[in-house]
């Protein structure tokens, strides 16, 4: 049978291999830590950093294609694979999505509307830009966030100082205007080796301080805001010449202007819900994009919400099932549930997509009530 090789041991990869697997696939990881969410079901474990040539090696030793689960490859190992014949992605997606500078230029150069953004590498410049951009503003490090990690929101003159000491030690920066957006949106999209292209529905996604909480699909949006959206990740899937997937995220204005956040070149925690709600899930359609096989259907089935399982959640979430008739649970393998970790999620489905939202507010699992009180 053929092999694949996958680079990250995470749940995203998890996922891609129980869909690999499904279809026949064997699977290898490297990963530098053993027991990791993907390395307890991978058949093969290469124990490597990922900036090591030697660990990279050893996967292509042992794999027909090589795909990734996540964007921070050293650049030396992504070099390297793709001067073997087996990497169809390529690395140039790689090196666009590890730096928020890099990102923004490539997508502005694409005709895409991003958040003005001034870079920052010193105190001055983060007081030039801020006077430029006007509050509040956003400050980020350009390499190495999720999950709202490494970014702070800055509201007036007065946090500056505060704010260049929290991160002015953490490598360039970048300062963005806050969008004041009515919806935050993405659109995933697959794209095979022999060209062909399909996109996901449009997911609507609420975070909670800083963390995807909800993905809810069908996104309530107009008719001609899913258009917009799509075409405008399509055009970012062209102009980046995509193999295999591309997660765009975006921020929706009331007045219908689209931006785009931020982009990840795999499959995206806000396609979780294509598991349980899509003809094809977003790991079987990036197999299928890598491996050149014909593409699924990416119809929407029924309706669902999408939530994510955090460390704090995860002792009642067994229990509380039983508050979801109609839901599927997805753990990743994780031990420690720390909180803000994403630890799995519930992809809960149902005809009426605000009883399924109702269900989830009001369950003693995500209670909105806790959520508010934890904040203040
Ligand atoms: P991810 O886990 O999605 O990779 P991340 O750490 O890369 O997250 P971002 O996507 O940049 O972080 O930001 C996290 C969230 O913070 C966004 O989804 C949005 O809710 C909010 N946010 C970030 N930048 C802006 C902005 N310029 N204007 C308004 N909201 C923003
Ligand atoms: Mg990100
Ligand atoms: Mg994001």
């Amino acid at each position: 049978g053929r092999t694949i090789g996958i680079l990250g041991g995470g749940q995203l990869g998890r996922m891609m291999a129980l869909s690999a697997k499904a279809m026949g696939y064997r699977i290898a990881v490297l990963e530098p830590k053993t027991g990791s969410p993907l390395g307890q079901i991978a058949d093969m474990e290469v124990v490597a950093a990922y900036d090591d040539i030697d660990g990279a090696r050893q996967l292509d030793d042992v794999s027909d294609v090589i795909t990734y689960e996540f964007e921070n490859i050293g650049a030396n190992v992504a070099a390297w694979l793709e001067s073997t014949d087996s990497f169809p992605q390529g690395s140039r997606l790689l090196e666009i999505s590890q730096d928020r500078l890099k990102e923004k230029q490539a997508i502005t150069e694409a005709g895409i509307n991003v958040a003005p953004y001034a870079p920052v590498t010193s105190l001055d410049e983060l007081k030039t830009a801020a006077h430029t951009l006007d509050y509040p503003c956003i400050l980020k490090t350009t390499r190495g966030g999720y999950d709202g990690k490494g970014q702070l929101v800055i509201h007036g003159a007065d946090e500056l100082d505060r704010a260049w000491e929290e991160l002015g030690s953490s490598g360039p920066l970048v300062l963005e205007k806050m969008i004041a957006f009515s919806k935050e949106l993405s659109v995933i999209f697959s794209r095979s080796t022999a060209g062909e292209m399909r996109a996901f529905p449009v997911a609507e996604n609420v975070h909670r301080d800083g963390i995807l909480h909800q993905s809810i699909v069908p996104a309530r949006i107009s008719v001609e805001t899913e258009r917009k959206a799509v075409a405008a990740a399509r055009r970012l899937v062209k102009a980046f010449g995509l193999v295999g997937t591309l997660a765009v995220e975006m921020f929706l204005t009331e007045d219908g202007t689209i931006y785009v956040n931020e982009i990840a070149p795999r499959p995206h925690n806000s396609g979780h819900f294509t598991m349980n709600a899509c003809e094809t899930s977003q790991f079987e359609q990036h197999i299928r994009a890598v491996c050149g096989l014909p593409l699924g259907k990416t119809d929407l089935l029924k309706p669902c919400v999408m939530v994510n399982i955090l460390g704090e959640h995860l002792p009642r979430i067994l229990d509380g099932l039983d508050e979801f008739p109609e839901a599927h649970l997805h753990l990743y393998g994780k031990d420690a549930a720390e909180p803000g970790r994403k630890m799995g999620h519930l992809n809960v489905t149902g005809s009426d997509p605000e009883a399924v939202l109702e269900q989830i507010r009001t369950s003693s699992i995500w209670r909105e009530k806790e959520a508010m009180g934890a904040k203040q």
